[in-house]
């Protein structure tokens, strides 16, 4: 590597032999997929988010505080009165008491939130559990943090659970991050009771932090309740808990989400935090907030989506997808070995331009090329977006 030195500063700068970032990573599958469906006007049940609007309530109360002047910065680990409507609403579901001061952090998102929090605790020489298939971003965070990643797989055979025995085999003494993301995106898989004890058991005694992404928190089906990392003691004083507004309040546009974490990591994370994006959209904040209060609408959110997934596999059981179960996120994986043997990025393309359905080639949330010609469907559509897709998809 050609270093060149900075004429402020006494630390070698990586000069143009590092070579880029990310060599190996193209444009996400999220636009590439969104992408071709706009071009051949296909139903996009690819990227995930609704094609129905937020609720006009909530718009109502970020107008509001934009009309109330909280139009400049906001303090950099978030709008005071959000954080501690995140605690009220966390301690209430899963009985911790984070504190807003020195524990909750409002980022741009959970990307940003798992961005800052991997920079913070992992670097070059650490390692990073991360079960697969991942989202897209849990490998690039990896990667330019100069940490490696040590890739698990979810046992596909038995609806991707995760194999602990594994993930105890993976832990070293490099070991410094175990990245978790229940409700699971791609694969609808979710964590019980029994799960978080085995957690709690394997990491006993040693100093692995646990990376917990929760978006789809309130998205839990079949009136299973979701197992938050938050729920015991002992995992929590390890995690650091990341969610997402867009997901629960359909609104994925406004990029806003949250991180709880014992004071020790959440001072670390905004060490981070505040270089990253400093703060996040102030009256966003400010209308969340107020909305923050009624737990009507995440209430609500496990029945609302269930019923569009049931939906959405009844339909597709008349087709020659075979559904595979979907405990919760807003996302069903489909296995199309019926209907193509087409590798999973070209029946996804071939679908796009052949049937006007857009989905994800679920090989895309792996590192290394698997092919188990399995798509991911998005069901967080208007049923008549649903319906429209179900004909096209029992035509193919
Ligand atoms: N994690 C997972 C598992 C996701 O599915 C998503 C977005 N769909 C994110 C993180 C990112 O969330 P945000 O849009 O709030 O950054
Ligand atoms: N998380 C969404 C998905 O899984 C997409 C978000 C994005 O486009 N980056 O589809």
């Amino acid at each position: 590597m050609i270093a060149t030195a900075c004429p402020s500063s006494p630390h070698p700068l990586p000069g143009p032999g590092a070579g880029p970032r990310l060599p190996w990573a193209g444009t996400t599958i999220f636009t590439v997929m969104s992408t071709l469906a706009a071009r051949h006007g296909a139903i996009n049940l690819g990227q995930g988010f609704p094609d129905f609007d937020c609720d006009p309530g909530l718009q109502q109360r970020v107008a509001e505080a934009m009309q109330a002047g909280h139009n400049q910065y906001a303090p950099m680990p978030g709008v005071p009165a959000l954080r501690e409507a995140i605690a009220v609403k966390v301690a209430a579901l899963y009985g911790r008491a984070y504190d807003p001061e020195s524990e909750i952090t409002v980022t741009a998102g959970a990307t940003q939130a798992i961005m800052a929090a991997v920079f913070a605790l992992a670097g070059p020489g650490d390692e990073v559990i991360v079960l697969e298939p991942a989202y897209d971003c849990y490998l690039p965070a990896i990667e330019l943090a100069g940490a490696t990643a040590v890739r698990i797989p979810l046992d596909a055979a038995r609806g991707y659970a995760v194999d602990w025995d594994r993930v105890r085999a993976a832990i070293g003494p490099r070991t410094r991050l175990l990245m978790l993301n229940f409700p699971h995106n791609p694969t609808g898989a979710v964590l019980d009771a029994a799960d978080l004890q085995a957690l709690e058991a394997l990491l006993e005694g040693t100093g692995v932090v646990v990376l917990s992404d929760e978006v789809y928190e309130h998205i839990v089906f079949d009136g299973a309740a979701h197992a938050s990392v938050s729920r015991s003691p002992a995992l929590s004083a390890r995690s650091v808990v990341v969610s997402s507004f867009g997901k629960t309040f359909h609104a994925t546009g406004w990029k806003v989400g949250w991180c709880c974490a014992p004071a020790p990591l959440t001072a670390q994370l905004r060490r981070v935090h505040q270089f990253m994006v400093f703060a996040v959209s102030t009256p966003v904040q400010h209308g969340l907030a107020a909305w923050l209060g009624d737990p009507t609408p995440y209430r609500f959110l496990p029945a609302f989506y269930q019923a569009k997934r049931d939906r959405f596999v009844d339909g597709l059981s008349a087709s020659r997808f075979r559904a595979l179960p979907a405990r919760g996120t807003y996302f069903v994986l489909a296995d199309y070995s019926a209907l193509s043997d087409l590798p999973e990025q070209a029946f996804a393309r071939w679908l796009i331009e052949h049937h006007g359905v857009a989905a994800i080639p679920v090989s895309a949330f792996y590192r290394e090329p698997v092919d188990r010609r399995v798509v991911r469907f998005c069901f967080a559509k208007q049923d008549s977006t649903l319906d429209a897709a179900l004909a096209r998809l029992q035509a193919a």
